[in-house]
């Protein structure tokens, strides 16, 4: 949910009337995209997240010919919104624009698109009460030349007793995993080329139809819903592209954009199967539980930001940024806690769970004020299969090599497969797209 200090040092800028990462400027590429620059053939998109569709909006502006193939009935992947929950929409995925420099934050600003800066103050639940500082500052994982070894490791080597076990987990299901599969090393590694900014801001609307405005609705005819891709052979220079209800598609380039979990299992049967190397890189992401749940209340009982829960390790006042009557929590759960929760198998019992956590955090005031939940778990959900591609101990150089292009035929695009340290956000999914179109292109 939150970021740090993170390195604030690159700007976007408009080039040939679409949106142009200077980081991408900056990696020797043209820095033009312009119409005379013209591809010919079909393109197939597989997957209508908000990489497969800043693909597609970027395709339709250039005039290119392309598809976009989504196994489920509706565009957007981990990013959806709730308009009857509350009194505001709730994003049901993805809500934090995280930093302003990037291409997102520039098309926020050239709509004039309504967003707060996030400065919700942190409380933290720490030997059963809650405190506004602790002992020690536990944000100790930003440092350069850590060791490969786990979030909670490291932690534990630094002296932090297990009273901190919980924050570190919070600290670490900001990056969407566990804190024992999460490596230190890798993680700063990759916070080292973030250049988005530390500021997190909200959408006072939300930030799926910021998206869906956007990029989907001008795209809108060329999503096929309900199509999900099966296998790819890309053998000729007419790729076939097969689904599961036996319809095929025919295709010049093809830009997969599914979550790396589908990558993972092999949901997608490559011919010729996709190199070594890549596979391998496939195999060295973590990608583990997730969920969001909702919690409205009578009244706000609750800490802007709570961290240290053994049930849910990060509590936030979603109606921050929001104009709203109401009294909403949400519980960001990630890791071994979304597991557990994941296991105890029903919406219900998932809510009873974090009630019963809010009743001891804060004298029973969650139960007496209870007045409705809804969860959002991305755990086990179909075609995504967990939240977000996050780095393990020995990752390497593996978000590099998965993304690599195959025969200047197949490209790589979403979260996961963004090489510039902006992986697991929605922007860095976007910036994904638009380098894989690049490459697509031969620019
Ligand atoms: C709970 C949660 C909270 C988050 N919060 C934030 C946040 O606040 N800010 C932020 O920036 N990011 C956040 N993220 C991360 C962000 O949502 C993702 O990085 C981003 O939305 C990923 O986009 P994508 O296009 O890469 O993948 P996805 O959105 O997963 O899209 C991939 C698409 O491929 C489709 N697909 C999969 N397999 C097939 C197949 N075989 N055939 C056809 N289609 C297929 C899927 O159905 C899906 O629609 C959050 C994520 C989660 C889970």
């Amino acid at each position: 949910m939150k970021r740090r200090d993170f390195i604030n040092n690159s700007l976007w800028v408009a080039v040939g009337g679409l949106l142009l990462p200077s980081t991408l400027l900056q990696a020797c590429r043209k820095p033009t995209f312009e119409p005379e620059q013209p591809f010919k053939g079909k393109v197939v998109v597989i997957g209508a997240g908000v990489a497969g569709l800043y693909a597609g909006y970027l395709m339709k502006n250039k005039g290119i010919d392309f598809v976009i193939v989504e196994a489920a009935a509706t565009h957007g992947g981990r990013m959806g919104v709730n308009t009857t929950f509350a009194d505001y929409p709730i994003d049901t995925g993805a809500q934090w624009l995280h930093g302003r420099n990037s291409l997102l934050g520039e098309l926020v600003e050239a709509t004039k698109t309504h967003i707060t800066n996030d400065t919700s103050e942190l409380y933290y639940w720490f030997n059963n009460s809650i405190v506004k500082e602790l002992p020690r500052d536990p944000f100790i994982f930003e440092e350069k030349n850590l060791p490969d070894v786990s979030f909670i490791e490291y932690a534990h080597q630094q002296g932090f007793g297990s009273e901190y076990d919980n924050i570190i987990e919070a600290i670490a299901g900001d990056q969407g995993a566990a804190a024992s599969q999460l490596s230190a090393y890798w993680n700063s590694k990759d916070e080292e080329e973030w250049v988005a900014g530390s500021e997190d801001f909200k959408f006072k609307d939300s930030y799926f139809n910021f998206i869906d405005t956007n990029f989907a609705q001008p795209i809108l005819s060329n999503i096929h819903y309900n199509t999900v891709v099966t296998a790819i052979d890309y053998t000729t220079d007419q790729i076939t592209i097969l689904t599961k209800d036996n319809k095929s598609y025919t295709a010049e380039k093809v830009i997969v954009t599914v979550p790396i979990a589908q990558l993972k299992k092999n949901a997608i049967a490559f011919t010729p199967t996709l190199p070594k190397t890549q596979t391998a890189a496939f195999e060295k992401f973590g990608m583990g539980p997730g969920m969001k749940v909702f919690l409205k209340f009578s009244e706000t009982f609750y800490k802007p930001v709570l961290y240290g829960g053994a049930t849910c390790a990060a509590y936030a006042d979603d109606s921050v940024g929001k104009s709203t009557n109401n009294h909403v929590l949400l519980a960001f759960v990630m890791g071994k806690q979304a597991q557990t929760l994941h296991g105890l198998g029903s919406d219900k019992a998932i809510t009873a769970a974090l009630l019963s956590e809010l009743d001891v955090m804060y004298n029973g005031k969650a139960t007496a004020t209870f007045i409705d939940s809804v969860v959002y778990d991305y755990t086990e959900r179909p075609y995504i299969d967990g939240a977000y591609g996050y780095s393990t101990i020995g990752m390497g150089n593996a978000r590099k090599e998965a993304a690599q292009p195959v025969n200047n035929k197949l490209f790589f695009a979403g979260e996961a497969m963004n090489r510039n340290g902006h992986h697991q956000t929605v922007h860095g999914a976007a910036e994904s797209a638009y380098e894989a179109l690049l490459e697509l292109l031969g620019l």
